[in-house]
């Protein structure tokens, strides 16, 4: 059934990326560094590592960035947010990852500190928006940028045509790439696709993949995160919650699904939530066609 798209083990139209976030412990930090070792090899157009809530985690997504632009072959991509620190503080960053050879930023304005339902505050010292981060990362060094996007409406947007509108002024900011919310109904990307086209959006809006290992959790995040869970997916998962393995099998066959449904209508580009575990993801690319380079050289 899914052979179709790639018959063959030879090259690949898609273009992947990954995402990581900063471990808390060692075996995290270890299985971490596992997952992007067994991803590198399917040579992805760039990884990225997200920071922590409030800028929890600056220094350790600076360490695991820094990291894989000095020890990998992989480009990196600095999640960066305008949450609790001042412009100054916010620019000396940008600063170091230029000098760490970081070429690529995810501007994002990032949560409230006090949490997701909560009224933004901006640092009166700092960046107020996502757009004048991206402004301001422009003004410091000619990085790509890529942002976020929320096809189902970002939980304080009024409506879609408000999650555009700031889309399309961090466009015209100067970012050149935009990243989904993750989603489970492909109709709701592709709807979502054909309005900012409509209105001339024309950057790459590539669709955030996230299979799912704990339906729980993810249906926790996607309540806070304005994505919707639909009936057919929590029915998927009901009575599993103490067979890991089915779940497992499960969740490869349902991010399976909606990722070759997305190809066979014309998507190649896939940004992952890869939740730090290269498993899933790999075998997902492996279907797309997207093999380690060394299959390709033996092929
Ligand atoms: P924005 O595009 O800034 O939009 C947020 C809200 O503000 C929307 O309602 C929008 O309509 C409105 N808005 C935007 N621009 C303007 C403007 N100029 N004027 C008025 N209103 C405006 N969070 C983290 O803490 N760390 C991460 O690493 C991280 N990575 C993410 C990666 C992706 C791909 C995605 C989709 C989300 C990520 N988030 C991350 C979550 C994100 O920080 C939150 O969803 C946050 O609430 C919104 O920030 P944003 O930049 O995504 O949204």
């Amino acid at each position: 059934m899914f052979n179709a798209l790639h018959p063959t083990a030879s090259g690949s139209r898609f273009r992947i990326s990954y995402e990581f976030f900063p471990p808390k412990t060692p075996e995290m930090e270890t299985q971490l560094w596992e997952s992007v070792k067994r991803l590198e090899a399917l040579q992805p157009h760039f990884v990225s590592v997200t920071y922590g809530a409030g800028g929890s985690t600056r220094e350790r997504t600076h360490h695991i960035v820094a990291r894989i632009a000095r020890e990998t072959k992989m480009k990196p991509a600095a999640h960066l947010t305008c949450v609790s620190a001042s412009r100054a503080e916010i620019d000396a960053i940008i600063k170091d990852y230029w000098d760490a050879g970081v070429r690529h930023i995810v501007a994002l304005r990032g949560d409230p500190p006090g949490g997701v339902g909560t009224p933004f505050m901006p640092n009166p010292l700092g960046y107020p928006t996502s757009t004048h981060l991206v402004r301001g990362i422009k003004s410091i060094a000619d990085f790509e940028i890529s942002v976020s996007t929320y096809p189902e409406g970002h939980p304080e947007s009024a409506n879609i045509e408000q999650d555009l509108d700031a889309l399309e002024s961090k466009i015209d900011a100067g970012a050149t790439r935009a990243i989904t919310q993750f989603f489970f109904d492909n109709d709701i990307y592709f709807r979502f696709l054909d309005r900012a086209r409509a209105r001339g959006i024309t950057i790459p809006i590539v669709p955030g993949i996230m299979p799912i290992r704990n339906f729980r959790q993810v249906a926790g995040f996607a309540q806070k995160a304005g994505a919707s869970v639909p009936r057919w997916l929590a029915e998927r998962f009901e009575g599993l919650e103490d067979d890991s393995e089915t779940r497992a099998l499960v969740a490869a066959t349902t991010a399976v699904e909606q990722v070759m449904g997305l190809a066979r209508a014309g998507v190649e580009e896939f940004h992952f939530y890869t939740n730090n575990r290269a498993d899933m993801v790999f075998a997902i690319c492996h279907l797309l066609g997207v093999r380690p380079v060394r299959e390709k050289a033996d092929a």
